[in-house]
């Protein structure tokens, strides 16, 4: 019997022979280059057996978790297995800031990026975007630094723990700065269908909660950096009486500053704070991005489909991403929208409605977002994903016994 346990959302048991957790680089090149197979877990936080190896999982927390800021270059240099929470803090004490970060603080830097992790805002690049290279330990226990502009390694942060462990990322970062957010309900699909754009573009980071039903967006977050003009249209909404949980029932403790009043960009710029259990806790997530001008269109596929949803969501949301370079960014040369769905924990009857929304979204090129529930299949994904191909020939390269291999890599790639 092991104790590994599940992950967060307790819908896959690991089936990994051992969980180590090594307190030095010495100690991790060992485990890896001593093991046939191996997968590095991060925080736990993705809702597939994505993580798992018939092998060893290797956590980072153990390592020591410096954070080092590069003033003059800009960036932070931090260990794979690090909170973006537990960063977030170490910048601002230091007077620095992230562009972005996802709806939660939990999730570990180097798997976050792995699975092309986002938050929103129309000028927002995904988490990967702001990584300036990578430290990655291959399955020799020898570590590659890989460099923006370098040629692989657009290939190599959006990487799915396929290419090996990363040890250390540097990020982008920028001196510390102010975010308001407010809350606003009302906005109708009317509006909606008209001014997309505008919404999305009122703030620097922008969410839509809805059901895709015919209440329309019942909760609209804004989040305004503080050097920024407030809002200046309010789209017919009205400012939300009380803080809001986007979740019926949600304990509006777990969530970060609403109100308008300017507060730090760590505790306003995810949705849920560092000290609560974020979102539901039982629950299955998917996340479908199509091209932004397909947004529209992309919305009335799924109000189409509103009432097969229904029964199993809890809410879902409509964010926004700028386009990047990384080959399995949701994102990947493209200005997207998301389409995220918290869903009721039940796994057959998700995957169920996961297929349905592929089906209505496959017009518009969709992609699945790699660290939740999807359906789609390798040939799927090659259509949809341009460099998923060049991907595995990198694969090959780095890792041509597969010690990084598993299930999940087995179905999605070529
Ligand atoms: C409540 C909740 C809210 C969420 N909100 C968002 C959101 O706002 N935006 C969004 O895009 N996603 C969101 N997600 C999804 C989440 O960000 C991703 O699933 C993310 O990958 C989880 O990171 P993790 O550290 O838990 O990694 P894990 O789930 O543990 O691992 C994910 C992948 O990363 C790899 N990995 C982990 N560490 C390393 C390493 N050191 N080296 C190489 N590979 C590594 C693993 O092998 C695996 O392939 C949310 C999830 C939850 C549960």
């Amino acid at each position: 019997m092991t104790t590994i346990g599940t992950n967060w959302a307790g819908n896959h048991t690991y089936r990994a022979a051992a969980l180590e957790r090594p307190d030095s680089l010495d100690a991790l090149r060992e485990v890896v280059a001593g093991a046939p197979l191996v997968r590095a877990l991060g925080s736990r936080h993705s809702f597939s057996d994505l993580t798992d190896t018939r092998g060893v999982l290797v956590d980072l927390s153990g390592l020591p978790d410096d954070v080092a800021v590069d003033e003059a270059a800009r960036t932070v240099s931090v260990s794979g297995g690090v909170r973006y929470g537990d960063l977030a803090r170490a910048l601002e004490d230091r007077g620095w800031a992230l562009a972005n970060l996802a709806s939660l603080p939990h999730i570990s830097v180097a798997g976050a990026v792995a699975t092309g992790t986002h938050g929103s805002g129309n000028r927002n690049r995904s988490l990967a975007a702001a990584v300036a290279s990578v430290d990655v330990m291959g399955p020799d226990g020898e570590v590659r630094h890989l460099a923006r502009g370098d040629a692989d390694f657009d290939g190599s942060v959006v990487a799915l723990g396929a290419l090996g462990v990363v040890t250390r990322l540097e990020l982008d970062v920028e001196p510390t700065y102010l975010v308001r957010q407010e809350v606003r309900t009302g906005l109708t699909w009317d509006t909606v269908e008209r001014r997309f754009d505008d919404i999305t573009g009122a703030g620097y980071s922008v969410s839509m909660f809805t059901r895709f039903d015919g209440d329309g967006v019942t909760q609209l977050w804004v989040k305004s950096r503080a050097d920024e003009p407030a809002l200046a249209d309010v789209f017919d909404t009205v400012p939300a009486a009380d803080t809001m949980h986007m979740l019926r029932g949600g304990s509006t403790e777990a969530v970060t500053g609403q109100g308008g009043e300017p507060g730090p960009w760590l505790d306003r710029l995810p949705h849920f704070r560092m000290e609560f259990t974020p979102s539901n806790g039982e629950e299955l997530q998917a996340e479908y991005f199509v091209p932004r001008e397909h947004a529209v269109a992309g919305i009335e596929a799924l109000r189409g489909i509103g009432e097969e949803l229904s029964p199993l969501l809890e809410v879902a949301e409509i964010r926004t991403i700028a386009g990047d370079e990384h080959w399995l960014s949701g994102a990947h040369g493209r200005d997207t929208v998301g389409f995220h769905f918290t869903f009721r924990r039940e796994e057959p009857a998700v995957r169920g409605v996961a297929r349905r929304m592929e089906e209505v979204l496959a017009p518009f090129d969709v992609r699945p977002h790699w660290g939740k529930v999807f359906e789609m299949d390798a040939p799927a994904l090659a259509a949809v994903f341009p460099r998923l191909g060049d991907f595995a020939d990198l694969r090959e390269r780095v890792d041509p016994q597969h010690v990084f291999g598993n299930a999940f890599l087995d179905r999605v790639l070529p």
